[in-house]
């Protein structure tokens, strides 16, 4: 038998569920979970803020853990390698977008801990093709949060482009990560965080950040790009106005609240909002091999696995520096 904390409803409590371990279908792989992040996109699942997801559901998309067994035709994956099981689970392959190389935004995709079942869990089954070995830099707990915070947070530092002096509204899991990979590459790092929330301000500063503040205050200079995880509409044209002519500010997460209206004049200049969704498996190459070469360490807070409805909590209120991790 199996352990999985299950949500059986939005906006109720995930439920302790014992059940059969499941068989690895053709292509897929089952995996004995060693440990599983815990993101805001899966606050937001159990929340009700995001449509449709499958339900009763297992919720979780950082996974790390070793095969058990190996359903027919995979390749690539022997029993016991590490793997880890991001967010994107699934792609047609055949729709325009997957055939033009940008299957994050596939039509008829999958993802892991939404439409298809996660990790809070002792066992699940992935399709292999979506599976990736991780670096032997990192422990079980460690490797957590590199799938999620660290894939799509490397992917929305990408898309702010060559920005020398790059703001992050919102210091939770994946700042903390892109702080040091933007560090790394020389970059100036400013953080802000809830205002008055000092902890998470000498945390940015302690991770590189060469300032950190309130998100009601303005930098001390003007940005060449900022990236927005926190879920928070009101901080688009607050963001908007912190960046210079030309800059570019990046929406990382796949849920926000309204944005408010602001004057032309603000995105006049040549600014530009964009939204980052989803990831390729081409961003998980590419970060899993760049994490250790930047010398990206993870901040865990560990949670056993049927603690999963107090992880979720702690993260709702704030309460987490750096990443939350289940531990079956
Ligand atoms: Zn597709
Ligand atoms: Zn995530």
């Amino acid at each position: 038998m199996m352990r999985a904390m299950v949500l059986e409803t939005a906006e109720q409590p995930l439920r302790l569920v014992e059940r059969p371990v499941p068989q690895p279908n053709p292509g897929q792989l089952l995996i004995a979970v060693a440990a599983c992040g815990v993101c805001r996109t899966d606050l937001h699942v159990v929340d009700g803020e995001l449509p449709d997801p499958k339900l009763p559901l297992v919720p979780g998309h950082e996974i790390v853990g070793r095969v058990v067994e190996i359903g027919a035709g995979v390749t690539g994956f022997a029993v016991g390698d590490r793997v880890g099981v991001p967010w994107l689970g699934h792609t047609c392959g055949n729709c325009s977008h997957c055939r033009s190389g940008h299957e994050n935004l596939c039509d008829a995709p999958g993802f892991t801990g939404y439409t298809l079942d996660g990790g809070y869990a002792s066992h699940c089954v992935a399709d292999a093709a979506y599976c990736f070995h991780l670096p032997d830099a990192y422990s079980d707990v460690e490797a957590a949060p590199l799938l999620c915070a660290g894939l799509i947070g490397h992917r929305s530092l990408k898309m702010a482009g060559d920005a020398e002096r790059l703001g992050l509204y919102g210091f939770g899991a994946a700042a903390h990560i892109v702080v040091q990979v933007a560090r790394h590459q020389g970059r100036r790092v400013f953080a802000f965080t809830r205002p008055g929330d000092a902890e998470a301000q000498a945390f940015a500063r302690s991770l590189g950040a060469s300032w950190a503040g309130g998100s009601d205050s303005a930098p001390p200079e003007p940005l060449d790009a900022a990236i927005l995880f926190a879920p928070v509409g009101a901080l688009v044209p607050l963001a908007l106005k912190s960046v210079r002519k030309g800059g570019v500010v990046v929406c990382g997460g796949i849920h926000m609240s309204d944005i408010p209206g602001f004057p032309y004049a603000d995105l006049w200049g040549e600014r530009v909002i964009r939204s980052v969704a989803n990831l390729t498996r081409r961003d998980a190459e590419d970060f899993l091999a760049l994490a250790p070469d930047a010398g990206v360490r993870t901040h865990i807070v560990r949670y056993p696995l049927e603690h999963a409805n107090e992880a979720l909590a702690d993260l709702r209120d704030g309460r987490l520096s750096g990443a939350a991790v289940l531990v079956p």
